[in-house]
């Protein structure tokens, strides 16, 4: 059996950083990352047999936790039937109808690979519908690594402080403006500038990359206001909060009605799954009913559509408000033992997402979120994974839990935070 940083050195050797996604390498909290081997519930198990309780879920596609036995169960028997055939499917027609039925602003929608795929492909759909071709994103906002989409992304690029976007060209980053988060004046002055230029609006609506920063109230609503009346549409990115923040995303949960939703993660049960999907005259440009390509080889395959189906099945019955009063619950407490230490703490928690901020300043958007103090993390970080806790290594990542996350699984991490030293 070799270590985690034996296989971490090898790995250095043959793929860069040894990583396939940035923040996994740990380095922000001068660490090295655990190679993991399996995982069951809320638990994951390290190369070295080491045992954790797990709070990043994959990053948020585990909302059931790992090998749930009926997704298992129901992958197995795809698996079976063949991988993937290039051709329709009967399982990605169900996963496609149930995504329309828990998201009503859904019409039609194309099913994908990945989160980044979605978002690249629904802005693609917007500027050929709207004739334009600018952008307004938010600062801290991450909508995956889609050239233009890349400018001042949070989470991992905040993380490794990378200050631009090198390999994007110049021509393409300019048609991206940027605004700060819950900020609709700064909104407002964009559109007063270059309103007939703007194909659309892309918000995460809970943002979840700079940490976790719920929208303020209203400020979606003026989004749909100021989108409307420019004649933009406007995206809701919620490959992190779709079947997440409830089980209609926080479209549902705010109450506010894109034209067009992103999605990811939560949807391929574990697999590679993303969607975008919206207004029937909006999608119906695409190909081959319109003349907007987009495609995809492996796209709709019947595993993770099993995988994906099978997930929503069983979230369409769950009681998403118990879990985050008990997520509140947890991350109150949890946040109290660390305030009890003196160090400055915020608590940001919303469904089954929360982040605790370094600082004494309310977190809204992210500047306020840079205030945090990442020295204190690190030793936050490091200290509680010592300890059996498999925290995000780093502060602008949501901090997750899941339905089988128990109070046991939470009274052994509280106990764990009673010990760190500042
Ligand atoms: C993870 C994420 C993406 C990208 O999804 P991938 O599957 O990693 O490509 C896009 N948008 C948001 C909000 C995300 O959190």
């Amino acid at each position: 059996m070799s270590s985690s940083e034996e296989l971490f050195n090898k790995a250095k050797q043959f793929i860069p950083g040894g990583v396939n996604s940035p923040v996994r390498a740990c380095n922000s909290v001068e660490s090295t990352p655990l190679l993991i081997k399996k995982g069951s519930g809320s638990h994951i198990f390290s190369e070295e047999g080491e045992e954790y309780i797990d709070y990043v879920m994959s990053w948020g596609p585990l909302i059931l936790g790992h090998t749930h036995p009926e997704v298992t169960r129901e992958v197995h028997n795809a698996v079976d039937q063949g991988s993937s055939f290039g051709a329709p499917c009967s399982q990605e027609i169900q996963l496609a109808e149930s995504i329309r039925q828990a998201v009503p602003s859904i019409e039609k929608v194309r099913i994908v690979n990945s989160g980044t795929e979605a978002t690249m492909s629904a802005l693609r759909v917007a500027r050929a519908h709207t004739g334009k071709n600018k952008v307004l994103k938010f600062i801290g906002c991450y909508h995956g690594h889609v050239d233009n989409l890349l400018a001042q992304a949070g989470s991992g690029v905040a993380t490794l402080a990378i200050p631009g976007t090198p390999g994007v060209p110049e021509e393409t980053a300019k048609q991206t403006l940027l605004a700060p988060y819950n900020d609709n004046d700064a909104v407002e002055a964009i559109f007063e500038q270059h309103g007939d230029e703007i194909a659309a609006i892309i918000v995460e609506p809970v943002a979840g990359n700079m940490g976790m920063v719920p929208p303020r109230s209203e400020f979606l609503q003026k989004l749909r206001e100021t989108s409307n009346k420019y004649g933009s549409l406007l995206i809701f990115d919620e490959v992190i909060s779709g079947f997440r923040i409830s089980f209609g995303g926080a479209q549902e949960y705010y109450n506010v009605t894109p034209d067009l939703t992103c999605l990811g993660k939560i949807i391929g049960g574990g697999f590679s799954v993303g969607a975008f999907g919206g207004r029937s005259d909006i999608m119906d440009h695409l190909a081959p009913c319109g003349s907007v390509y987009q495609s995809g080889t492996l796209a709709g395959n019947p595993v993770a559509m099993t995988a994906g189906l099978t997930t929503l099945n069983l979230l369409s019955k769950s009681d998403y408000q118990s879990l985050a009063n008990d997520t509140r619950e947890f991350a109150q407490e949890l946040s109290e033992i660390l305030a009890s230490k003196g160090v400055p703490i915020r608590l940001n928690c919303l469904g089954s997402l929360f982040s605790l901020f370094f600082t004494s300043e309310e977190v809204t958007d992210f500047d306020s979120a840079q205030k945090t103090d990442l020295n204190l993390f690190k030793k936050f970080y490091n200290q509680m994974r010592k300890q059996g806790i498999y925290l995000p290594p780093s502060n602008f990542e949501c901090i997750f839990t899941s339905f089988v996350h128990t109070r046991k699984d939470f009274e052994q991490t509280l106990e764990a935070a009673k010990k760190v030293e500042f």
